[in-house]
């Protein structure tokens, strides 16, 4: 028997049948089948699962290389997701909110690079996000001044080497008359 993946979620945070059934709308005997599937004990009576989301956020979350997370829970439509308190939650707000100490503007998500990265500290809101396009556009402003400074100099540059190209050849030109004198005093012009 396969185990729904948000079944065995509640089963693993200590929800009991009962509850799970409730939560999730299915047979009692279903969460029981699935408990026995796991070998899972039976629920104490009283425990109300996992304390926080984010308690839960940390038993469902692998360290994977290049310093991201990956999500050993289940998914709700690809983004990695937990069951709390009888909703659906996802997990990159928690993460957002672990690592900044407050809730996300708008959506957080993952901006490492990495698809569906859990890792705290790895996602961005809104807010973020429009920092970001500033900081690009003040990039992009930045890096077009530095173009217009570059053909700047070069026009500059380029108008050095014509006058010292000048410079030169009126200095040939002077050379060449003093020769010329010098060629007609030592043995006469025109002999
Ligand atoms: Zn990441």
């Amino acid at each position: 028997m396969k185990v729904r993946a948000d079944i065995a979620e509640l089963l693993r945070a200590g929800h009991s049948n009962r509850a799970i059934a409730r939560q999730l709308n299915v047979d009692a005997k279903t969460a029981a089948a699935a408990r026995a599937v796991l070998g899972l004990p039976k629920a104490k009576s009283g425990y109300r699962g996992a304390a926080t989301p984010e308690d839960l956020f940390w038993r469902r979350v692998r360290p994977v290389d290049g310093g991201h997370m990956e999500w050993t829970g289940f998914n709700v439509c690809g983004t990695p997701s937990l069951r709390h308190g009888g909703r659906n939650l996802t997990a990159y707000p928690i993460a957002y909110r672990i690592a900044h100490g407050r809730a996300p503007e708008g959506q957080a998500l993952p901006s490492c690079g990495r698809d569906h990265c859990v890792k705290p500290g790895h996602h961005a809101d809104r807010a973020d996000r429009v920092r970001a396009q500033d900081r690009a556009a003040v990039v992009r402003a930045w890096a077009r001044g530095l173009k217009k400074a570059a053909r700047v100099l070069e026009r500059e540059r380029a108008k050095a080497d014509r006058a010292r190209e000048r410079e030169r050849a009126k200095a040939a030109r002077a050379q060449e008359k003093r020769v010329d004198y010098l060629y007609s005093a030592i043995f006469g012009a025109g002999e």
